[in-house]
């Protein structure tokens, strides 16, 4: 049974269809990239698995039908997201961000710090004072704290120093390695995607037009759906 399955999704917002079928599964321990080109419906469908947004169809997470729950109780049963934009509480410090959404497991300020040590250097700096990237890094921070089973990062890399951009890969890398945790990516570098991914999940218009093994997926589709 996969951790996360969703079958036949859809969404709209207002009288304008986003959704229409997305199809998408992730293992435990898999890593999963949800590509297309921008506007086919990627963070929707984000928003949809976390219940941010009222959607049909099949969604459930470890055998739990998450469309019978609220966003908050979504979160609580493993589902960490590092939404688009890096939100934080910018008046509250480093760790008080972290603090704040913890809770029990292997996560800790402490093991934070370790795949961050920006973060840690920085514990008593208020969020509002941090660079892109270390609010970035924050984000992602924050969605560990709540000690995940799957993660999902949209567009954690956007708008990055190319060199921030290498510690954030590192660190999702190093996550796939050494936590096992199932991670759901969203993100426009193909290159490091491809390196990192089990798989690959491809939507155009709503829709899931592809999935396959990442090591499968043939160029032809990556041009006509990603844009590369
Ligand atoms: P991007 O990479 O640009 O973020 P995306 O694949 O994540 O793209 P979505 O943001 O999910 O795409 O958008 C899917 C469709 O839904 C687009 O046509 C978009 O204009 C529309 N959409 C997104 N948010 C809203 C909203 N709040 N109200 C109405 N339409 C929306």
């Amino acid at each position: 049974m996969s951790l996360l399955n969703v079958s036949g999704l859809s969404l709209r917002y207002g009288s304008s269809q986003a959704l229409f079928d997305i199809n998408l599964s992730i293992d435990a321990g898999e890593v999963v990239a949800l590509m297309g080109r921008n506007g086919m419906g990627k963070t929707t469908t984000v928003k949809a698995i976390c219940r941010m947004l009222p959607s049909t169809g099949g969604l459930t997470f470890d055998g739990r039908d998450l469309q019978r729950l609220p966003s908050h109780k979504v979160a609580r049963l493993g589902v960490g997201l590092v939404p688009e934009g890096r939100r934080c509480f910018r008046d509250l410090t480093v760790r008080e961000n972290l603090l704040a959404t913890a809770r029990p497991g292997p996560w800790s300020l402490e093991e934070v710090a370790s795949l961050f040590p920006r973060l840690g250097e920085r514990s008593t700096q208020r969020a509002a004072s941090l660079s892109g990237g270390e609010q970035q890094m924050l984000a992602i921070g924050r969605a560990l704290m709540t000690n995940p089973r799957l993660l999902i990062l949209d567009e954690a890399t956007e708008g990055l120093a190319p060199i921030i951009r290498q510690e954030i890969w590192a660190a999702i890398a190093r996550l796939k390695r050494e936590t096992g945790m199932a991670i759901l990516l969203i993100d426009k570098t193909l290159r490091e995607l491809k390196q990192v991914s089990d798989r690959a999940v491809i939507v155009e218009r709503g829709a899931t037009v592809w999935s396959g093994a990442m090591g499968t997926l043939p160029h032809e589709v990556t041009e006509r759906y990603v844009g590369v």
